[in-house]
């Protein structure tokens, strides 16, 4: 019965993610702002290519990236109302010096690269850990990508896995051992190092999945996701036409 009713939703829901404005008072300058909030999604969203480099909508998309028309303070969806005001004298002093490229209406209008790259300024105030860092290049490095800015995606997917490495070092890393693998091999792929990602994958494939806090079924579960996962990545990488990086700048975009 569980089974049966998935399909009807899937079928139902035709893999949209749906989206609708609301306004937002900037914590900075009180500013008025227009900005998209999801409405829907489903699981789908982790089979989307983006998994290639696991990075997973929202990240993927425009609306996630707020931007004040006024005072520019840009950042993530979920982090915008809540900016400490004690970091807010420094955030002004930062967002004196940032010009945008072009007048716009809907926040959405800017790259979402050139807002990235004021938040690279923004958290850099805020206070971040290696794991949100990590996180954050990789996604720059999609965006580049899927820009067709080829040296800016590899200087953000060297910075990225560099972070890997460490996080790989450090015995209080929350990431498990088995997910670090699978992203460093990710990123290798998309520098161009097959031989190199390939070797990140077998050894992921002989780590056994271990996360705090899961346990039975829920472990099992995602060590055979994520073995069905690497399996698949090392038979696309294999392949002359579905190596993921291949579709880097052309990323057949799964939303609407
Ligand atoms: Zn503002």
């Amino acid at each position: 019965m569980t089974c049966f009713l998935l399909v009807c939703i899937l079928s139902a829901n035709a893999f949209a993610t749906t989206w609708f404005p609301k306004e937002f008072i900037c914590p900075i300058d009180k500013e008025k702002n227009t900005f998209q909030v999801w409405a829907s999604y489903g699981s789908y969203i982790y089979s989307w290519p983006s998994k290639y480099q696991w990075v997973f909508w929202p990240a993927t998309e425009s609306e996630a990236f707020y931007l004040c028309k006024k005072c520019h303070l840009t950042t993530y969806m979920w982090d915008y109302e809540k900016i400490p005001a004690d970091k807010i004298p420094e955030l002004k002093k930062v967002l004196a010096d940032i010009k945008v490229s072009k007048e716009f209406k809907d926040y959405r209008e800017v790259p979402i690269t050139e807002r990235l790259e004021i938040m690279e300024k923004v958290y850099a105030v805020l206070g971040r850990d290696d794991s949100w860092w990590e996180l954050f290049y990789r996604t720059e490095g999609y965006h580049y990508g899927k820009d067709g800015q080829t040296d800016k995606a590899l200087a953000a997917r060297k910075r990225s896995l560099a972070l890997v490495d460490k996080l790989q070092k450090d015995k209080t890393a929350k990431e498990p051992a088995k997910l670090l693998l699978y992203i460093s091999g990710a990123m290798k792929h998309f520098m161009n190092d097959d031989d190199g990602a390939i070797v990140q994958f077998e050894k992921a494939l002989k780590v056994k999945y271990e996360e705090e806090g899961v346990v039975g079924d829920e472990a099992k579960q995602a060590e055979d996701g994520l073995n069905e996962r690497i399996r698949d990545y090392i038979e696309k990488i294999k392949s002359e036409k579905e190596k993921p990086r291949l579709f880097d700048k052309y990323d057949t975009d799964e939303s609407d």
